[in-house]
This record gives structure tokens, C-alpha cells and sequence, in this order.
């Protein structure tokens, strides 16, 4: 596959051929009998202050995606490469300083932000892990990071139970924040939080991503959310990624079915008086374990053809750094 992204000097991370498959055991002796396919072969890059959304239906791998880039899964095989170094190499202690550069933030901040610990403690605690700060600089910078996320000192001395889902957010890309990472993988950040709050949420990230020159690998279910926040998709099916392209793109002209299918179920604004038509998705995701015979998506697609049964169809460049995974996708 080709460069997914054009030019390849601001390329701040890039995946080749990523795979994270679990072991499926059964019976008494537990032998393996199968894999989880979880992430099959998926390659991307991220630049330097690039949001890329990553998007799919439930289970597609995009979650998994994100930890494997972290190494808090190892990896089955592939290669990701921070800034010309390959992480899948590394040990844990070799991790530390990447680690650093590369943070994460969850859905659900409340279960991870520690409910005994005070805020402060919450944020000063990857400031002293990695040596970044002592004494009473720690505070001053704890200050810092509330001021920084919209939040202010006088929160610092309470506990995570004590704010709202939207702040309890805040508290978490603070402590992300807090280490001077340089890219920020956000897993469905916003999906547990009301619409309003989800706008708040998004405007900050974007804000804090044009002060500090921050990369986002954004990964959502949730299409109107990752389009606002995202220069360039990918859209994932069953662990691999049928479409990748600039964000309008993208939504203006999908290429593949799956995209299609997507896309047409989010309400639109009619403004233009043509309405788009809803695609109705028939069946369920097949397995992981045994995905179907050639094209994944053959089981639910409207313009399956014969040939779609016997091979994956590559992921191929149509042009303008549009690549779709489908025998009929046209430039
Ligand atoms: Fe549908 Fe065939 Fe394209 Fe797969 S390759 S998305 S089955 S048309």
C-alpha cells in the first residue's frame, strides 16, 4: 500500500500491517481452537498536528487499535513506528519515555480517575512518575493544567465524584496533558456525555490542539462527532479498514458500502432540499473469529458480486489520498 497521506516528512506515527489477534481456548486442557481477529492488517499514519478519526460499529477494533499503538496490547505482528522508532520492538522499560509522547484518554473518565485520590494528586501523579516536576512546582503546575482545561484551582482539592461527567473529562486530558504529550489517543471521549457537554468537550480538545501542536488519533462510533473534529477518516469493518480519506471527502463522496451505509444513518440538516437515502444494513457483524470468505462485508452488501466471495479486495488509491477497500469503488 501506498503513503496514505502524501507528504511523509511531518509523519509523526505510522502503522504498518498492525494485527492483534486473541486466542480463542476451549475445552478442559484449554487448547487453542481459533483467534479473535480483533485488528487484521491495518496500516495508517498520523501527522504532526492531525486529528484522524478512526470510526465503526461496535467491536470493529478501533478501541483495540488504539491500545495496541500504546503497547498496552502487544502487538500479534505489525509495525508501528513513533517518529522513526519501532515501538513493537521496545521493552517495557524502553516504553517509559514513548509512553510519554503518546497518552490516552477513556470514555468513561470517572472509572479512570481514582476515586480516592484528589485531583491534584490525580494530575501531580504523571508529573512525579516521570520526574517533570518537584516541590512546589508540582502545584504550580497542577494550577496550570486545571487553568489550561477550563478548569480552576479551587477544584484541585476535591475528588472526582464531586464534579460532572463533562468535568470529570476535563480532569482526564489534564492529567494527559500533564506529561507534554505530543500525541493523544481519545477513545469515544464523548459518547458517555450529553450533547452539550460533548460540543464543550470537542472545542476544547480543539483548542488545546492548536496551542500545543497535539496529533489525536480520534476514535468514536459516532460519524457527526468525528467529522467535526477530524482532518482526515478511517472507517473500520471487522478489524480492518475499508475507507480512509480527508474528512470532506469523505463524507461528500464515500466510496465504499460500508462508509455508505454509515453515513446515511445520521440525521441531516435539509437544506439543500435533496435528502440522502437511508441504507438499511441487513444481518449482524459476522464473527471475528470466522470472517466471511473474501470481501468481510459481502454478508451485508447490497452490491455483493460474485468475485466478492473469493478475494479481499486491496485497500486502493483512487486518487487524491482517497484509498477504499471494494472491487466496485471507482476514482
Ligand atoms: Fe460490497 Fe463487493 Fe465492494 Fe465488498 S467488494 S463492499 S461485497 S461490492
Amino acid at each position: 500500500m501506498g503513503n496514505l497521506v502524501g507528504e511523509m516528512d511531518d509523519v509523526l506515527l505510522e502503522v504498518r500491517n498492525l494485527k492483534q489477534y486473541f486466542p480463542v481456548k476451549s475445552g478442559l486442557i484449554q487448547k487453542i481452537t481459533g483467534y479473535v481477529r480483533a485488528v487484521d492488517d491495518v496500516s495508517f499514519s498520523v501527522h504532526k498536528r492531525e486529528t484522524l478519526g478512526l470510526v465503526g460499529e461496535s467491536g470493529c477494533g478501533k478501541s483495540t487499535t488504539g491500545k495496541t499503538l500504546l503497547k498496552l496490547l502487544d502487538p500479534t505482528a505489525g509495525e508501528i513506528i513513533y517518529q522513526g522508532t519501532h515501538l513493537e520492538k521496545l521493552s517495557i522499560k524502553e516504553m517509559r519515555p514513548f509512553r510519554r509522547e503518546m497518552q490516552i484518554i477513556f470514555q468513561d473518565p470517572y472509572s479512570s480517575l481514582n476515586p480516592r485520590m484528589v485531583v491534584k494528586d490525580i494530575i501531580a501523579e504523571p508529573l512525579i512518575i516521570h520526574k517533570l516536576a518537584a516541590g512546589v512546582e508540582i502545584q504550580q503546575r497542577v494550577h496550570d493544567l486545571l487553568d489550561l482545561v477550563g478548569l480552576n484551582k479551587k477544584h484541585a482539592k476535591r475528588y472526582p465524584h464531586e464534579f460532572s461527567g463533562g468535568q470529570r473529562q476535563r480532569i482526564g486530558i489534564a492529567r494527559a496533558l500533564a506529561v507534554d504529550p505530543k500525541l493523544i489517543i481519545c477513545d469515544e471521549p464523548v459518547s458517555a456525555l450529553d450533547v452539550s457537554v460533548q460540543a464543550q468537550v470537542i472545542n476544547l480538545l480543539e483548542d488545546l490542539q492548536s496551542q500545543l501542536g497535539l496529533s489525536y488519533i480520534f476514535i468514536a462510533h459516532d460519524l457527526s462527532v468525528v467529522k467535526h473534529i477530524s482532518d482526515r477518516v478511517a472507517v473500520m469493518y471487522l478489524g480492518k479498514i475499508v475507507e480512509i480519506a480527508e474528512v470532506d471527502k469523505l463524507y461528500s463522496n464515500p466510496k465504499h458500502p460500508y462508509t455508505q451505509a454509515l453515513l446515511s444513518a445520521i440525521p441531516e440538516p435539509q437544506v439543500s432540499g435533496t435528502k440522502r437515502e437511508r441504507i438499511l444494513l441487513q444481518g449482524d457483524v459476522p464473527s471475528p473469529i470466522r470472517p466471511p470468505q473474501g470481501c468481510h462485508f459481502h454478508t451485508r452488501c447490497l452490491y455483493v458480486r460474485p468475485e466478492c466471495k473469493e478475494a479481499y479486495p486491496p485497500l486502493r488509491d483512487l486518487g487524491s489520498n482517497h484509498f477504499a477497500a471494494c472491487f466496485l469503488a471507482k476514482p
